[in-house]
């Protein structure tokens, strides 16, 4: 899968430590590894995306595996898939990967199972990156928009959207006809445990599923489990991960952050969509099918 030039929209190619158009575009590799392909006009001359503090809260509460049950969910929905279509070397990418704890676990898993994957992650949050690139060697890094995604028409074989905003028009760009869209939400009662801390009455989230223009839900997985926080860092990182962080009185963050230990559900919906071929719908006019 060939990364596209931010700029002219021209093919990328490795040159030293950098990515070069024949227009002359480069766009330097970092030390950790990943490339910045965020034109500098669309960053409106600040970092953007999740800052560091929080990506660092996000790193260290998944590296203790909380959330394995749907990392693994997920790696056999996109094993299974690449298995019955018999691909060799799929492209993979992951739309809003952050610290890399889902795509380097999928590309694992496949790696694992004798599957040359092309795996990228994009993500909008360079610090998010540096972990991603630094730690997972096997599959390749940038920063860009999932509503700008710096590769060509009809590129990838499977795309992952977990817990990332969605971008419909753009993942049915980038998928080849065919293609499998797996995209991951918050479940029902997810972080159930945490919202009975911080509120006197918790409610329960919507599941809304989408209904995606060029893409057909082929099926959904609900993932559940019991998780219990044993140290006051896990929870301030989980907390610090949701957007109750933000929005939840003083008093209750103060109850919640005095806390050493912590029992919650948490729940997932993986939710399967096909990107329709040729004969389906084509939201952005001309087809994108490979095959
Ligand atoms: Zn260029």
């Amino acid at each position: 899968m060939q990364f596209r030039c931010p700029v002219c929209g021209g093919a990328l190619a490795a040159d030293g430590g950098a990515l070069r158009c024949e227009k002359r575009h480069a766009f330097d590799v970092s030390a950790s590894g990943y490339t910045n392909l965020l034109p500098a006009n669309k960053t409106h001359g600040k970092v953007p995306g999740d800052s560091r503090e929080m990506v660092r809260a996000r790193r260290d509460f998944l590296a203790q595996d909380y959330y394995a049950c749907l990392l693994s969910e997920i790696a056999d929905a996109a094993a299974e898939w690449i298995s019955a279509r018999g691909l060799a070397r799929p492209a993979v990418i992951d739309a809003g990967c952050g610290e890399g704890y889902y795509t380097g676990g999928v590309a694992d898993r496949l790696a694992r199972e004798g599957v040359e994957a092309d795996v990228a992650g994009f993500d909008i949050s360079k610090f998010a990156l540096q972990i991603a690139a630094k730690r997972d060697k096997q599959s390749r890094y940038a920063v860009a928009s999932l509503f700008d995604l710096p590769v060509f028409d009809g590129c990838a074989d499977l795309l992952l959207n977990i817990f990332a905003p969605y971008a419909e028009g753009e993942f049915a760009r980038v998928l080849k006809g065919g293609g499998l869209l797996l995209m991951a939400i918050p479940g029902r009662r997810h972080l159930f445990g945490l919202k009975q801390v911080l509120y006197q009455n918790p409610y329960e989230n919507d599941e809304e599923v989408y209904s995606l223009q060029g893409f057909r839900l082929l099926g959904r997985r609900h993932v559940r489990s019991e998780i219990t926080l044993q140290c006051g860092a896990d929870i301030h990182n989980l907390f610090l991960m949701t957007p109750y962080y933000w929005k939840s009185p003083r008093e209750t963050s103060q109850r919640l952050m005095q806390m050493d230990r912590l029992e919650t559900e948490i729940a997932f919906e993986l939710l399967l969509y096909r990107r329709d071929d040729c004969a389906g719908n084509r939201p952005n006019g001309p087809c994108f099918c490979i095959q």
